[in-house]
């Protein structure tokens, strides 16, 4: 069965968005910031996402 490919769903992401600004306002919004479910909409917190925000706090004190 050749029909599975048209499943899968391909989350393309043109031009990486670093900005820890961005992250933090998608994550606001309700958006997952962390590499395994990056744009997806989040339902609670998610531990993945608030370690990103977590190293995010700290480049800043460099
Ligand atoms: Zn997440």
């Amino acid at each position: 069965m050749k029909d599975k490919e048209e499943g899968k769903k391909e989350i393309k992401i043109k031009g990486r968005v670093s900005r820890p600004l961005i992250l933090k306002e998608m994550y606001q919004q309700g958006l997952h910031i962390c590499s395994g479910f990056y744009g997806d909409k989040r339902v609670g917190e998610c531990l993945f996402c608030l370690e990103v925000l977590a190293r995010l706090k700290n480049e800043r004190k460099k």
